[in-house]
């Protein structure tokens, strides 16, 4: 495995140095052997194809904008992938993988060029059993929800994202998102049942891991297989009421939320929302204007009373409360696109001068702490915070929206948080392990090199391990 540098010149794994000539030789025999498969290779669809949401950062904007795909390549079943994955290591040309291109921190950017692989066109729904579905990893969340539905079932979580993201994209570089106030974060929750993926050999292997193993692959960032089927856990489905509480301060909204998670209240949001994101709530107007601070949640309708009067008892009221059929008929937006990463994407819609900083407040959260924070920045912060369950207990997320000014005031103001006991994650890196979700062990080092021997997959974004 050969050792380079990455965007920021840190030793990374998996950096390959070909000369461009060798290059464009590889990419051509490359696409000879793969003849019959869908691919891509237009000037628009190479700069496309090699974007994610990275831009809410501007700081990996400027590191990242001007990464090109050299082959974009669609397949549209297992024996294709195994076929790109066979050429892909003949000719040692790096491997990214790309599902609905939703992720933030630039983790499907092909930082050494080579083949995209894009898994949306593998989509097929293989099984719905009782308790389980089975699935091919491109396949999107929000038809995968509606197709479990069907049964009387749900999934477990899915992100807010879940319209365009995919299911492989989710496990490979999500870790928790709206359920996540019921059922923990995705590494705990149960919820990933197997993962089957192909090794990036010159003959390739498909392996099937489940139970504890399948967190080697789990927020990876497509470092160590491609992920190409996956067996979820299903949970009966409930009618979850879209619902609105306002209160007449944010620290009255963290009260309301640590009560609720204190509770047997059954939730599958909790999402607190500063009442100075209302300017770009503008689909939602009557309901939240500037004037409180909210509380987004998903609500099951048997406590729905005993939700509304916990509401009461913190000084706020429910302002809407509506099944998934009134909201439609209303033309409101579903809860949860207005909460985890979609307040950052409304704000950012309307002023682009915006970016975000993502934090876990200490437990127990305290409201003091949190206007103090409120003091401190004025407007240069916005507050947003995810209400959630992690090991057994209470979590507050901040997903906190800034101005920003520069790279010294960001680190300036990560350093108050961390003094606050806050713990903060790099929203504005490209290594998994700077943006401090995962920490690679040597056990899945190991495991990386097994099923990626030539070091080709999506190369620069794990640090050097000796
Ligand atoms: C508005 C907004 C809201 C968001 N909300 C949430 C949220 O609630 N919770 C959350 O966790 N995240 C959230 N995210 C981040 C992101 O949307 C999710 O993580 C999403 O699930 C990623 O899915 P995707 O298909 O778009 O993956 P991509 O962005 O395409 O890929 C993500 C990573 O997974 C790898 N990958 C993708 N498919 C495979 C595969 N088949 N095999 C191996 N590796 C693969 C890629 O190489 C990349 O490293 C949000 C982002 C935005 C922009």
């Amino acid at each position: 495995m050969r050792a380079n540098s990455n965007v920021n010149g840190e030793p990374t794994m998996n950096q390959i140095d070909t000369p461009a000539i060798d290059r464009a030789h590889a990419i051509e025999a490359f696409r000879r052997d793969i003849d019959g498969i869908a691919c891509l290779t237009g000037a628009d669809d190479l700069r496309i194809k090699a974007r994610d949401y990275y831009w809410y950062s501007p700081v990996l904007e400027a590191l990242l904008k001007d990464y090109r795909a050299e082959i974009v390549v669609l397949p549209t079943s297992e024996a294709e992938v195994l076929r790109i994955a066979a050429a892909a290591a003949r000719h040692r040309l790096p491997v990214t993988v790309r599902g609905g291109g939703t992720g933030n921190y630039g983790q499907a950017v092909p930082l050494q060029g080579g083949v995209v692989l894009e898994t949306t066109r593998l989509d097929r729904v293989i099984e719905i059993a009782d308790g389980r579905v089975r699935v091919q990893s491109g396949a999107r969340l929000e038809p995968l929800l509606e197709a479990v539905r069907e049964t009387g079932q749900q999934l477990m979580m899915y992100p807010s994202t879940m319209s365009i993201a995919t299911v492989g994209g989710f496990i490979a570089g999500g870790s928790a998102g709206i359920g996540s106030a019921r059922h923990g974060i995705l590494k705990e929750s149960g919820a990933m049942r197997s993962i089957r993926i192909v090794t990036l050999e010159e003959v390739p292997r498909t392996l099937t891991l489940t139970g504890a193993d399948v967190e080697m692959v789990h927020h990876a960032w497509g470092t160590n297989g491609i992920i190409v089927e996956l067996e979820l856990a299903l949970v009966p489905a409930v009618d979850w009421l879209h619902c609105i509480a306002l209160f007449p301060s944010y620290p009255d909204v963290v009260r309301f939320g640590r009560a609720v998670l204190a509770s047997d209240i059954d939730v599958f949001l909790l999402s607190g929302v500063d009442r100075r994101f209302a300017p770009y709530y503008t689909d939602l107007q009557s309901h939240f204007d500037g004037h409180a601070d909210a509380m987004f949640a998903l609500v099951n309708p048997r406590d729905r009373q005993r939700f509304a009067d916990l509401a009461r008892s913190f000084g706020g009221s429910i302002d809407l409360c509506v099944t998934e059929p009134e909201r439609v008929q209303a033309g409101l937006p579903p809860v949860h696109e207005c909460a985890y990463n979609h307040t950052t994407l409304r704000a950012l819609k309307m002023e682009r001068g915006w970016t975000y900083l993502q934090m876990v407040v200490p437990a127990p959260f305290d409201p003091d702490l949190i206007a103090a924070q409120m003091a401190r920045y004025g407007d240069e912060m916005l507050m947003h915070h995810e209400f959630a369950r992690y090991a057994g207990g209470p979590r507050m997320s901040g997903l906190v929206l800034l101005q920003f000014m520069d790279e010294e005031r960001l680190d300036e103001i990560t350093k108050e948080l961390l003094q606050d006991g806050c713990h903060v994650m790099n929203a504005h890196v490209n290594i998994l392990e700077k943006s401090g979700r995962k920490q690679m062990q040597a056990e899945e080092i190991a495991f990386m090199r097994n099923v990626d021997p030539f070091g080709l997959m999506n190369p620069g974004k794990i640090l050097l391990q000796g």
